[in-house]
């Protein structure tokens, strides 16, 4: 049964992005306005997610990385009115079947930090004091270490270096959709990409593409008349180079929110392609 269980959580955990995707959309519902991704050895030997969020309340904390623990719904029908990316609690579970996981956290009603370490099945097998003052900090060490195979076909340079890539998407996806919070991404100590406050969008867009090719976009809006659906679509103008723009492939480059979700769906590109073309006619 530990291998159905390292199976079953084999597919929520895939990779170091995954991870990072799953830790980042934890802080951002935990509310607060700034966070930090830190890799070492491109995540495989340490990844850290900080956050200035509310914190893991003592209630929570003994049953926060047990399998389908989630403190984000109470029932089914809260689906329907879902504001956060979490509602699964499928995350921290499978992280720590993948991973050495350490969590330090504090509220607004502690008194003091703690730090826990967890252990396989998703257990506090210790705990600690600490000194942090708000948020949460998430660390994982040696992912896959149990999966030799797998740290093993992830660890070439090549692979590494694809990884880091898409770590990167990851965190700017996140970061545009939500302009308010500070974002920051480190590798081996040396910040690759940081994204501060702003006010909307289109800032946050600009730090994530250059500003030049920001002003080449038309902001387009449609608000349905009962107000079900608002489309806010920022495309290149008709005189714009969309090569230059996109260096290369359109559906490579193009970032697509449903309600702050990034997603990715091979027939809403074609759908977005058909509709850019058409608009750029
Ligand atoms: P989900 O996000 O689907 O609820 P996770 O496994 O990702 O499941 O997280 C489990 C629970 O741990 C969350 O519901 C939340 O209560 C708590 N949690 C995880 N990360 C954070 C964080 N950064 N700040 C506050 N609470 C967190
Ligand atoms: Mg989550």
């Amino acid at each position: 049964s530990s291998t159905v269980k390292l199976l079953g959580s084999a597919q929520v955990i895939t990779s170091v992005s995954n991870a990072v995707k799953e830790l980042v959309e934890n802080s951002i519902d935990a509310g607060g306005d700034c966070i930090e991704v830190k890799l070492e050895n491109y995540g495989l030997d340490r990844l850290e997610v900080r956050d200035n969020g509310c914190g893991i309340s003592r209630d929570d904390v003994e049953v926060m990385c047990q399998k389908s623990y989630t403190s984000k719904i109470s029932d089914f029908s809260d689906l329907d009115r879902l504001d956060t990316y979490g509602f699964r609690g499928e995350a921290l579970s499978s992280l720590c079947s993948v991973g050495k996981v350490t969590i330090t956290t504090v509220t607004a009603g502690d008194d003091v930090a703690k730090c826990y370490t967890m252990d396989a099945s998703g257990k506090i097998v210790n705990s600690s004091l600490s000194h942090i003052t708000k948020g949460t900090i998430v660390v994982v060490e040696n992912l896959f270490r149990n999966l030799p195979v797998r740290r093993q076909l992830m660890s070439t340079k090549k692979r590494k270096t694809e990884e880091l890539k898409r770590i990167e998407g990851v965190v700017k996806c996140l970061a545009i959709v939500q302009p308010r919070i500070r974002l920051t991404l480190a590798h081996n100590k040396f910040c690759i990409w940081q994204k501060n406050k702003v006010h909307n969008l289109r800032q946050s867009l600009v730090q994530a593409i250059p500003p030049t090719m920001v002003n080449q976009l038309y902001d387009l809006e449609y608000q349905d008349e009962e107000v079900i659906v608002k489309i806010h679509m920022m495309i290149p103008r008709k005189d714009c180079n969309v090569h230059a723009l996109c260096y290369g492939n359109l559906a490579d480059t193009f970032y697509l929110f449903i309600n702050r979700r990034p997603v990715r769906d091979r027939q809403l590109d074609k759908v977005i392609e058909n509709m850019v073309l058409i608009l750029r006619k």
